[in-house]
Protein backbone atom coordinates (compact mmCIF):
# COMPACT_ATOMS: atom_id res chain seq x y z
CA UNK A 1 0.00 0.00 0.00
CA UNK A 2 1.07 3.37 -0.82
CA UNK A 3 0.41 6.49 1.62
CA UNK A 4 -0.98 9.62 -0.17
CA UNK A 5 1.11 12.93 1.63
CA UNK A 6 -0.36 13.76 4.84
CA UNK A 7 -3.75 15.20 5.21
CA UNK A 8 -4.33 18.16 6.98
CA UNK A 9 -7.33 17.55 9.07
CA UNK A 10 -9.62 20.99 8.44
CA UNK A 11 -12.58 22.47 11.25
CA UNK A 12 -14.44 19.64 12.76
CA UNK A 13 -17.97 18.96 10.68
CA UNK A 14 -17.02 21.21 7.46
CA UNK A 15 -17.35 20.07 4.40
CA UNK A 16 -13.62 20.67 2.93
CA UNK A 17 -12.36 20.16 -0.69
CA UNK A 18 -10.06 16.69 -0.26
CA UNK A 19 -10.29 14.37 1.64
CA UNK A 20 -8.87 10.17 2.64
CA UNK A 21 -10.47 7.34 0.69
CA UNK A 22 -8.94 3.60 0.96
CA UNK A 23 -9.31 2.42 -2.67
CA UNK A 24 -8.82 -0.92 -4.74
CA UNK A 25 -6.50 -0.01 -7.67
CA UNK A 26 -5.74 -4.09 -9.12
CA UNK A 27 -5.92 -6.87 -7.29
CA UNK A 28 -4.11 -7.16 -4.21
CA UNK A 29 -3.34 -3.10 -4.58
CA UNK A 30 -5.02 -1.26 -1.61
CA UNK A 31 -3.94 2.06 -1.56
CA UNK A 32 -5.22 5.63 0.35
CA UNK A 33 -5.57 8.02 -1.96
CA UNK A 34 -6.48 11.66 -1.60
CA UNK A 35 -9.13 12.67 -3.64
CA UNK A 36 -11.42 15.75 -4.09
CA UNK A 37 -14.50 15.58 -1.60
CA UNK A 38 -17.34 14.85 -4.00
CA UNK A 39 -19.56 18.03 -5.27
CA UNK A 40 -23.31 16.62 -4.71
CA UNK A 41 -25.72 17.39 -7.74
CA UNK A 42 -29.05 17.88 -7.34
CA UNK A 43 -31.22 15.09 -5.44
CA UNK A 44 -27.44 13.73 -4.23
CA UNK A 45 -26.80 13.90 -0.54
CA UNK A 46 -23.70 13.93 0.67
CA UNK A 47 -22.88 12.16 3.58
CA UNK A 48 -19.67 12.41 5.60
CA UNK A 49 -18.52 8.90 7.41
CA UNK A 50 -18.56 7.82 10.99
CA UNK A 51 -17.41 4.30 10.22
CA UNK A 52 -17.51 1.35 8.09
CA UNK A 53 -17.07 -2.34 8.53
CA UNK A 54 -14.34 -4.04 6.80
CA UNK A 55 -15.95 -7.58 5.87
CA UNK A 56 -15.00 -10.64 3.35
CA UNK A 57 -16.41 -9.02 0.86
CA UNK A 58 -13.94 -6.17 0.97
CA UNK A 59 -11.00 -8.37 1.52
CA UNK A 60 -12.23 -10.65 -1.63
CA UNK A 61 -12.19 -7.11 -3.96
CA UNK A 62 -8.90 -6.44 -3.11
CA UNK A 63 -7.79 -10.12 -3.81
CA UNK A 64 -9.53 -9.45 -6.87
CA UNK A 65 -10.06 -6.27 -7.66
CA UNK A 66 -13.13 -4.37 -8.20
CA UNK A 67 -16.01 -5.17 -10.97
CA UNK A 68 -14.84 -3.87 -14.49
CA UNK A 69 -11.15 -3.10 -13.10
CA UNK A 70 -11.84 0.75 -11.73
CA UNK A 71 -10.55 1.97 -8.79
CA UNK A 72 -12.75 1.87 -6.16
CA UNK A 73 -13.15 3.19 -2.65
CA UNK A 74 -14.59 0.07 0.01
CA UNK A 75 -17.53 -0.29 1.99
CA UNK A 76 -20.72 -1.15 2.03
CA UNK A 77 -21.04 -1.10 6.14
CA UNK A 78 -21.98 2.29 6.46
CA UNK A 79 -22.86 4.56 8.97
CA UNK A 80 -22.67 8.56 8.25
CA UNK A 81 -23.72 11.96 9.40
CA UNK A 82 -25.74 13.92 6.58
CA UNK A 83 -24.25 17.12 5.60
CA UNK A 84 -26.48 17.51 3.16
CA UNK A 85 -29.16 16.20 1.51
CA UNK A 86 -32.06 17.07 -1.09
CA UNK A 87 -35.40 18.08 0.15
CA UNK A 88 -37.57 15.24 1.40
CA UNK A 89 -33.98 13.76 1.93
CA UNK A 90 -32.53 12.88 5.79
CA UNK A 91 -31.80 16.15 7.48
CA UNK A 92 -28.55 17.57 7.99
CA UNK A 93 -26.49 16.22 10.53
CA UNK A 94 -28.58 13.43 11.86
CA UNK A 95 -26.97 9.99 11.71
CA UNK A 96 -27.76 7.28 8.38
CA UNK A 97 -26.88 3.42 8.14
CA UNK A 98 -26.85 2.60 4.32
CA UNK A 99 -28.47 0.13 2.81
CA UNK A 100 -26.06 -0.63 0.83
CA UNK A 101 -27.62 -2.44 -2.56
CA UNK A 102 -29.57 -0.43 -4.99
CA UNK A 103 -31.83 -2.24 -7.59
CA UNK A 104 -33.30 -0.75 -10.64
CA UNK A 105 -36.31 -0.08 -8.88
CA UNK A 106 -38.90 -1.71 -11.98
CA UNK A 107 -37.79 -5.72 -11.64
CA UNK A 108 -40.03 -8.37 -9.63
CA UNK A 109 -37.09 -8.45 -6.84
CA UNK A 110 -37.43 -4.86 -6.63
CA UNK A 111 -40.96 -4.71 -6.12
CA UNK A 112 -40.17 -6.64 -3.14
CA UNK A 113 -37.88 -4.52 -1.71
CA UNK A 114 -35.03 -7.45 -2.03
CA UNK A 115 -32.85 -4.71 -4.49
CA UNK A 116 -30.00 -7.30 -2.92
CA UNK A 117 -31.31 -10.25 -5.60
CA UNK A 118 -31.60 -7.52 -8.68
CA UNK A 119 -30.15 -8.76 -11.96
CA UNK A 120 -29.06 -4.78 -12.45
CA UNK A 121 -27.83 -3.82 -8.64
CA UNK A 122 -25.40 -1.81 -7.98
CA UNK A 123 -23.90 -1.87 -4.40
CA UNK A 124 -21.96 0.89 -2.74
CA UNK A 125 -18.18 -0.15 -2.07
CA UNK A 126 -18.44 -2.62 -5.03
CA UNK A 127 -19.69 -1.00 -8.28
CA UNK A 128 -20.02 2.66 -6.43
CA UNK A 129 -17.63 4.25 -4.38
CA UNK A 130 -17.93 3.27 -0.92
CA UNK A 131 -17.36 4.48 3.23
CA UNK A 132 -13.96 4.02 3.69
CA UNK A 133 -13.56 7.62 2.99
CA UNK A 134 -14.35 10.21 4.97
CA UNK A 135 -17.14 11.46 2.71
CA UNK A 136 -19.66 9.38 0.65
CA UNK A 137 -22.05 10.83 -2.49
CA UNK A 138 -24.97 8.94 -2.31
CA UNK A 139 -26.43 9.34 -5.61
CA UNK A 140 -30.35 10.51 -6.32
CA UNK A 141 -31.69 7.03 -6.07
CA UNK A 142 -30.43 6.00 -2.89
CA UNK A 143 -32.06 9.46 -1.31
CA UNK A 144 -35.32 8.59 -3.17
CA UNK A 145 -35.61 5.10 -2.67
CA UNK A 146 -35.14 5.11 0.97
CA UNK A 147 -31.51 3.57 1.45
CA UNK A 148 -30.67 6.67 3.93
CA UNK A 149 -32.07 4.56 6.86
CA UNK A 150 -32.23 7.06 9.93
CA UNK A 151 -30.26 5.73 13.19
CA UNK A 152 -32.22 6.89 16.38
CA UNK A 153 -30.01 9.37 19.09
CA UNK A 154 -29.72 6.05 21.27
CA UNK A 155 -27.79 3.69 19.11
CA UNK A 156 -24.17 4.06 19.60
CA UNK A 157 -22.85 4.25 15.90
CA UNK A 158 -20.86 1.07 16.58
CA UNK A 159 -23.74 -0.54 17.28
CA UNK A 160 -25.39 0.46 13.68
CA UNK A 161 -22.36 0.31 12.14
CA UNK A 162 -23.22 -3.82 12.44
CA UNK A 163 -26.41 -3.41 10.67
CA UNK A 164 -26.28 -4.57 7.52
CA UNK A 165 -24.39 -8.15 8.70
CA UNK A 166 -26.35 -8.69 11.57
CA UNK A 167 -29.27 -7.95 8.83
CA UNK A 168 -27.46 -10.93 6.51
CA UNK A 169 -28.22 -12.95 9.64
CA UNK A 170 -31.67 -12.01 9.89
CA UNK A 171 -32.63 -12.34 6.96
CA UNK A 172 -31.58 -16.42 6.65
CA UNK A 173 -33.02 -16.91 10.38
CA UNK A 174 -36.52 -15.78 8.82
CA UNK A 175 -36.19 -17.77 5.65
CA UNK A 176 -35.89 -20.21 7.90
CA UNK A 177 -38.65 -20.13 9.23
CA UNK A 178 -37.58 -19.21 13.05
CA UNK A 179 -39.97 -19.57 15.37
CA UNK A 180 -39.58 -18.30 19.35
CA UNK A 181 -38.94 -21.20 21.38
CA UNK A 182 -37.48 -22.58 18.54
CA UNK A 183 -33.61 -24.29 18.78
CA UNK A 184 -31.01 -22.94 16.32
CA UNK A 185 -27.36 -24.58 15.53
CA UNK A 186 -24.64 -22.07 13.92
CA UNK A 187 -22.29 -24.00 12.18
CA UNK A 188 -18.67 -21.64 12.35
CA UNK A 189 -17.99 -19.11 15.30
CA UNK A 190 -16.88 -16.34 12.44
CA UNK A 191 -18.24 -13.17 12.84
CA UNK A 192 -20.98 -14.04 10.67
CA UNK A 193 -21.73 -17.19 12.83
CA UNK A 194 -21.77 -15.23 16.33
CA UNK A 195 -23.60 -12.69 14.82
CA UNK A 196 -26.19 -15.16 13.99
CA UNK A 197 -26.23 -15.88 18.11
CA UNK A 198 -27.19 -12.37 18.11
CA UNK A 199 -29.71 -12.37 15.82
CA UNK A 200 -30.92 -15.57 17.21
CA UNK A 201 -31.04 -14.34 20.35
CA UNK A 202 -33.14 -10.81 19.60
CA UNK A 203 -35.75 -13.13 17.97
CA UNK A 204 -36.77 -15.25 20.70
CA UNK A 205 -34.81 -18.49 20.04
CA UNK A 206 -34.74 -21.12 22.25
CA UNK A 207 -31.33 -22.95 22.80
CA UNK A 208 -28.86 -21.95 21.03
CA UNK A 209 -26.25 -24.04 19.78
CA UNK A 210 -22.51 -23.29 18.41
CA UNK A 211 -19.90 -25.40 16.81
CA UNK A 212 -16.36 -23.89 15.98
CA UNK A 213 -12.41 -25.51 15.99
CA UNK A 214 -11.61 -22.43 18.22
CA UNK A 215 -12.38 -21.96 21.89
CA UNK A 216 -11.73 -18.14 21.71
CA UNK A 217 -14.32 -17.90 19.02
CA UNK A 218 -16.70 -20.04 21.25
CA UNK A 219 -16.22 -18.36 24.06
CA UNK A 220 -17.61 -14.97 22.48
CA UNK A 221 -20.51 -17.12 21.14
CA UNK A 222 -21.18 -17.78 24.50
CA UNK A 223 -21.05 -14.30 25.92
CA UNK A 224 -22.88 -13.14 22.91
CA UNK A 225 -25.93 -15.85 24.25
CA UNK A 226 -25.41 -19.25 22.78
CA UNK A 227 -26.22 -21.57 25.37
CA UNK A 228 -24.22 -24.97 24.34
CA UNK A 229 -20.96 -24.73 22.29
CA UNK A 230 -19.08 -27.57 20.38
CA UNK A 231 -16.05 -28.12 19.37
CA UNK A 232 -15.88 -29.28 15.75
CA UNK A 233 -13.81 -32.26 16.23
CA UNK A 234 -15.95 -33.58 18.66
CA UNK A 235 -19.58 -35.63 17.70
CA UNK A 236 -22.16 -32.60 16.34
CA UNK A 237 -24.57 -34.81 17.03
CA UNK A 238 -24.33 -36.35 20.28
CA UNK A 239 -24.05 -32.55 21.30
CA UNK A 240 -27.42 -31.68 19.84
CA UNK A 241 -29.32 -34.75 20.86
CA UNK A 242 -27.60 -33.47 24.05
CA UNK A 243 -28.88 -29.66 24.09
CA UNK A 244 -32.12 -30.47 22.26
CA UNK A 245 -33.86 -33.42 24.13
CA UNK A 246 -33.06 -35.71 21.58
CA UNK A 247 -35.11 -33.61 19.13
CA UNK A 248 -32.79 -32.36 17.04
CA UNK A 249 -31.83 -28.60 15.69
CA UNK A 250 -34.88 -26.74 14.76
CA UNK A 251 -33.15 -24.82 12.29
CA UNK A 252 -29.78 -24.49 11.28
CA UNK A 253 -27.04 -21.98 9.92
CA UNK A 254 -23.94 -22.96 8.12
CA UNK A 255 -21.72 -20.05 8.22
CA UNK A 256 -18.38 -21.45 6.72
CA UNK A 257 -18.57 -22.83 3.65
CA UNK A 258 -16.97 -26.43 4.57
CA UNK A 259 -19.33 -29.40 2.51
CA UNK A 260 -18.63 -32.04 5.80
CA UNK A 261 -19.50 -29.62 8.40
CA UNK A 262 -22.77 -28.85 6.42
CA UNK A 263 -23.68 -32.64 5.96
CA UNK A 264 -22.93 -33.38 9.87
CA UNK A 265 -25.75 -30.21 10.41
CA UNK A 266 -28.25 -31.80 8.17
CA UNK A 267 -28.13 -35.01 10.37
CA UNK A 268 -28.60 -33.03 13.71
CA UNK A 269 -31.76 -31.25 12.16
CA UNK A 270 -34.84 -32.07 13.87
CA UNK A 271 -38.01 -33.69 11.96
CA UNK A 272 -39.39 -30.64 9.94
CA UNK A 273 -36.05 -28.83 10.48
CA UNK A 274 -34.32 -26.12 8.13
CA UNK A 275 -30.84 -25.71 6.90
CA UNK A 276 -29.85 -22.53 5.85
CA UNK A 277 -26.62 -21.96 3.09
CA UNK A 278 -25.51 -18.89 4.87
CA UNK A 279 -21.74 -18.94 3.59
CA UNK A 280 -20.53 -18.63 0.31
CA UNK A 281 -18.66 -22.32 -1.23
CA UNK A 282 -15.31 -22.23 -2.27
CA UNK A 283 -15.44 -22.73 -6.47
CA UNK A 284 -13.35 -25.81 -5.72
CA UNK A 285 -15.64 -27.63 -2.73
CA UNK A 286 -16.78 -30.51 -2.58
CA UNK A 287 -20.28 -30.86 -3.42
CA UNK A 288 -22.84 -31.34 -0.60
CA UNK A 289 -24.38 -34.65 -0.06
CA UNK A 290 -27.58 -34.82 0.55
CA UNK A 291 -29.93 -38.28 1.54
CA UNK A 292 -33.09 -37.63 -0.64
CA UNK A 293 -34.90 -40.04 1.83
CA UNK A 294 -33.86 -37.97 4.86
CA UNK A 295 -34.82 -34.75 3.15
CA UNK A 296 -38.25 -36.70 2.21
CA UNK A 297 -39.23 -38.91 5.34
CA UNK A 298 -38.15 -36.12 7.72
CA UNK A 299 -40.18 -33.27 6.07
CA UNK A 300 -36.57 -31.21 5.96
CA UNK A 301 -36.26 -27.99 4.26
CA UNK A 302 -32.84 -26.64 2.63
CA UNK A 303 -32.57 -23.28 1.92
CA UNK A 304 -30.01 -20.10 1.11
CA UNK A 305 -29.72 -17.01 1.45
CA UNK A 306 -27.21 -14.10 0.77
CA UNK A 307 -27.22 -10.52 1.79
CA UNK A 308 -31.17 -8.83 3.05
CA UNK A 309 -33.55 -7.19 1.51
CA UNK A 310 -34.25 -3.52 2.47
CA UNK A 311 -37.52 -4.61 4.56
CA UNK A 312 -34.95 -6.67 6.43
CA UNK A 313 -32.48 -3.91 7.05
CA UNK A 314 -35.57 -1.67 8.39
CA UNK A 315 -36.49 -3.97 10.96
CA UNK A 316 -32.95 -4.93 12.11
CA UNK A 317 -32.58 -1.71 12.54
CA UNK A 318 -35.47 -1.15 14.68
CA UNK A 319 -34.09 -4.02 16.40
CA UNK A 320 -31.29 -2.64 17.05
CA UNK A 321 -32.72 0.60 18.33
CA UNK A 322 -34.90 -1.47 20.60
CA UNK A 323 -31.21 -2.52 22.14
CA UNK A 324 -32.28 -5.78 21.92
CA UNK A 325 -29.32 -7.29 20.32
CA UNK A 326 -26.51 -8.77 22.14
CA UNK A 327 -23.52 -7.05 20.11
CA UNK A 328 -20.61 -6.75 22.71
CA UNK A 329 -17.28 -7.22 22.11
CA UNK A 330 -18.55 -7.47 17.87
CA UNK A 331 -16.40 -4.35 16.88
CA UNK A 332 -12.72 -5.76 17.98
CA UNK A 333 -10.88 -2.71 16.45
CA UNK A 334 -10.95 0.67 15.04
CA UNK A 335 -8.75 2.02 12.73
CA UNK A 336 -8.22 5.05 11.17
CA UNK A 337 -8.20 4.78 7.44
CA UNK A 338 -4.28 5.58 6.88
CA UNK A 339 -4.15 2.40 8.74
CA UNK A 340 -6.51 0.61 5.74
CA UNK A 341 -3.75 -2.10 5.50
CA UNK A 342 -3.59 -3.32 9.15
CA UNK A 343 -7.84 -3.09 9.49
CA UNK A 344 -7.48 -5.29 6.48
CA UNK A 345 -5.06 -7.69 7.86
CA UNK A 346 -6.32 -7.68 11.11
CA UNK A 347 -10.13 -8.40 9.34
CA UNK A 348 -8.47 -12.06 7.64
CA UNK A 349 -7.72 -12.76 11.42
CA UNK A 350 -10.09 -15.02 12.25
CA UNK A 351 -9.81 -14.36 16.37
CA UNK A 352 -11.06 -10.67 15.57
CA UNK A 353 -14.92 -10.20 15.41
CA UNK A 354 -15.43 -7.49 13.30
CA UNK A 355 -12.75 -4.48 11.76
CA UNK A 356 -14.39 -1.23 11.85
CA UNK A 357 -12.46 2.07 9.76
CA UNK A 358 -13.30 5.19 11.15
CA UNK A 359 -11.74 8.80 9.98
CA UNK A 360 -10.32 9.81 12.67
CA UNK A 361 -9.53 6.39 14.43
CA UNK A 362 -12.29 6.86 16.72
CA UNK A 363 -16.02 6.64 16.93
CA UNK A 364 -18.06 8.64 19.60
ZN1 LIG B 1 -20.32 -6.96 4.44
ZN1 LIG C 1 -34.46 -4.58 -9.93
Amino acid sequence: MTRAKTFETGAAGAARDAMLAVRVHAPGELRVDELPVPVPAPGEALLRVLAAGVCATDRKLLSRGAPGGAARVLGHEIVAEVVSAPPGGPEPGTRVAVAPNLGCGRCDACAEGATNLCPDYRAFGIHLDGGMAEYLLAPAQAVEQGHLLHVPDALPTLEAVALEPLACCVEGLEASGLRPGESVLVVGAGVMGRLHVSAARAMGAGTVIVSDLEEARLEHARELGADVTVRADEPLGEAVTAATAGRGADVVAITIGVASAAEAALASLARGGRLNIFAGFPPDSAPLRLDANDVHYRRLHVVGTSGATKPTLRRTLALLAARRVPLGGIISSIRALHEAELAFREAGDLDQARVVLAPKGEVR
